[in-house]
């Protein structure tokens, strides 16, 4: 269900500190140093975004651009130029990237830049840090904590709450949840969906968590989330 981010980038220090802070914004990051390995990854790996270095040895990252253009058409990706490099800028954007960063950038100004690709292509299950006004998800960890409260959930029950989260403002339906949750696709498993929603009312209620998850009559649910996006 998590989708990483794939960082192409040939300077060590420059990756270590990208990755260390995408991280920590709970971000799953996956490095590679050069375009080919980059290439050879994507066969595998589904990620959500490519942050691409241009200028990388072997072939750089117009040309990988260009080729990840012609086989995965909706990968977004962030292109990392030089300062100088207009015309890095301009290649890279006529190779398809979806938009760039000129070296050096406040790690900031990356971050709101993914966040804004993501959101455009809605990309929205690659964080394993899942936060909803006091709500928390780790689903790495999978804890979940309302402010300071923990949150005691069973694992269907967390995977139902992560499921909702992350697919706010639409109306899922009851047999939707339940073989998204359950894994089976029977409609009699339909009832223990309604259950399982009125046990995470009533926990995250007590924890001190409004319940936003809101009841679509003749459907099932919908997730209302504290906050609008950015
Ligand atoms: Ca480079």
């Amino acid at each position: 269900m998590t989708r990483p981010i794939l960082l192409v980038e040939d300077e060590v220090a420059m990756a270590t500190l990208l990755r260390q802070g995408l991280e920590e914004e709970g971000y799953v990051v996956e490095w590679v140093l050069t375009g080919e390995e980059a290439l050879a990854r994507l066969e595998h790996l589904n990620p959500a975004l490519l942050v691409l270095d241009v200028r990388l040895p072997g072939i750089d990252g117009v040309e990988v651009c260009r080729q990840v253009r012609q086989r995965w058409p909706d990968l977004p990706v962030l292109m990392l130029t030089a300062l100088d490099g207009v015309d890095d800028r301009v290649r890279g954007l006529r190779a398809g990237a979806d938009d760039y960063l000129a070296k050096p950038f406040a790690f900031e100004e990356l971050l709101a830049r993914i966040d804004a690709l993501l959101r455009r292509s809605q990309r929205q299950a690659t964080r394993y840090l899942l936060r909803d006004g006091p709500l928390l998800l780790d689903l790495k960890a999978r804890t979940a904590t309302c402010g300071t409260q923990p949150l005691s959930l069973s694992p269907r029950e967390f995977d139902l709450l992560a499921y909702l989260v992350q697919h706010p403002r639409q109306a899922l339906s009851r047999l939707q949840l339940y073989r998204e949750i359950w894994g089976h696709n029977f409609d009699h498993g339909t009832n223990l969906v309604e259950v399982y929603i009125s046990y995470l009312r009533r926990k995250l209620q007590k924890a001190g968590c409004p319940s936003r998850i809101a009841t679509v009559w003749g459907i099932g649910y919908r997730y209302e989330p504290a906050e609008e996006p950015l």
